[in-house]
């Protein structure tokens, strides 16, 4: 019954590819630009030592085990979660307007809320909702909202002008999005541009939202890592409840921990802020939590109470800021320094965007020609997309990738 005209051979997954084909290379100047997880100024993975400091302490606990954890996942980790992305004063937490699961990282968050808005979500005035995503956006969104059979739509995003926010566009689509339509928007450090809203914008776009009547279901993969303050790359989402919003939001502790492999992620729901806010958490918890137990019956438990331990000691909290500020002010000195020795090579084009754009990425403006030249010639992987992880840059290889590029554009 699975022949090739039912089932076809699905292509290979870019990303995964360009990383088969970078481990192939054998020349020893070759560097990876795709690949979306930090690197050290060695281009090695970097184990947070506030990790390290955790797992040992885990190790050492005489009461660890391997038992399940509930169907929600560990409650002191899901419950600083939710500090840790509303704040800890909120008055979502406060009024008990917020139901929150541990989830298969951001990945599985992002499945569970599109689960949950494909059985639950169906406004009278438009009971098949499309869900609005920013053009382009990380991939993956994709396939997991088709997944579950949501209709799928975009706002522009991107201005390959500017290589900065379509901003007129996107309020314009948003705007003309039927009334009920949900919105998928990145929390801070957009994947892949690098482009994130002023918070002015993000005002504008809230109004609008309100208006609209949108629903708002926020991915946030890099919080503490865009700009090295836990706060400030919470400020959107945060924002956003305050206006009264009911919304949905996916947290990923891949990026902020490096626990990339350990799937340690959590979903919430936050109620509106009516009276009837905390009851509604309740019931949508309930179903959450059935959900659930039919596609994953309980979260892993081994990143999660890494997460916890740090994020429940003021000393260990106070040591991950300092390992996120180590990330973030790295990224943000490879931005410089790119830009720097592009500027200096006197690169036709401008450059300004590599230091305006912030988090993981950088849209470069590299067209997909310039970006195989680049492959070919010089052995630097990025995507066909001209995006480049600034975590792959270091010391050692940012003035070697600015000629390539140079090169490449010339
Ligand atoms: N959302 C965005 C925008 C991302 O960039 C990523 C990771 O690259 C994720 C979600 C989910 O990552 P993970 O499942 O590893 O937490």
């Amino acid at each position: 019954p699975f022949g090739a005209d039912v089932v076809p051979k699905a292509p290979e997954d870019p990303l995964f590819g360009l990383m088969a084909a970078y481990r192939k290379d054998t020349f020893d100047k070759k560097v990876d630009l795709g690949i979306g997880a930090y690197r050290d100024d060695n281009a090695k993975p970097w184990v947070l030592p506030v990790v390290k400091k955790a797992d040992a302490l885990l190790h050492s606990s005489p009461d660890l085990n391997h038992e399940y954890l509930p169907i929600a996942g560990l409650a002191e980790f899901t419950s600083a979660s939710q500090k840790l992305i509303l704040g800890a004063d909120s008055p979502a937490i406060a009024s008990s307007r917020v139901a929150s699961l541990q989830t298969i990282s951001g990945t599985g968050a992002v499945h569970l809320g599109a689960l949950f808005l494909s059985k639950f979500y169906h406004p009278a005035h438009n009971p098949n909702p499309s869900v609005y995503f920013s053009a382009p956006t990380w991939a993956n969104h994709h396939q997991i909202f088709s997944n579950v059979k949501l209709p799928i739509a975009t706002y522009p995003y991107f201005s390959p002008k500017t290589r900065g926010l379509d901003f007129d566009g996107m309020l314009a689509a948003i705007e003309a999005a039927p009334r009920g339509s949900i919105v998928l928007l990145h929390a801070c450090a957009h994947n892949p541009t690098g482009v994130d809203p002023t918070r002015e914008q993000w005002r504008q776009i809230a109004d609008v939202m309100a208006a609209r009547a949108h629903f708002p279901f926020f991915d946030c993969a890099y919080q503490g890592f865009a700009s090295g303050s836990l706060d400030r790359d919470a400020w959107a989402v945060r924002h956003f409840v305050e206006r009264g919003f009911e919304l949905l939001v996916a947290q990923s502790y891949a990026k902020n921990f490096g626990l990339y492999g350990e799937r340690a992620g959590c979903f919430h729901f936050v109620a509106g802020a009516g009276a009837e806010g905390a009851d509604t958490a309740v019931r949508v918890a309930s179903q959450l939590a059935i959900l659930q137990r039919s596609e994953i019956s309980n979260p892993p438990a081994y990143g999660a109470r890494i997460a916890s331990a740090v994020l429940n000691d003021a000393a260990l909290f106070a040591e991950w800021e300092d390992n996120l500020r180590t990330m973030s002010g790295r990224i943000m000195a490879m931005r410089e320094a790119l830009r720097a020795k592009l500027e200096a090579l006197g690169t036709p084009g401008t450059w300004n965007h590599v230091t305006e754009q912030i988090g993981m990425f950088s849209f470069t403006g590299l067209t997909e020609k310039q970006v195989l030249a680049v492959r070919e010639k010089d052995h630097v992987y990025m995507t066909k997309n001209g995006r480049i992880s600034m975590a792959g840059l270091n010391t050692g290889n940012v003035d070697y990738v600015a000629n390539a590029i140079d090169r490449a554009v010339r």
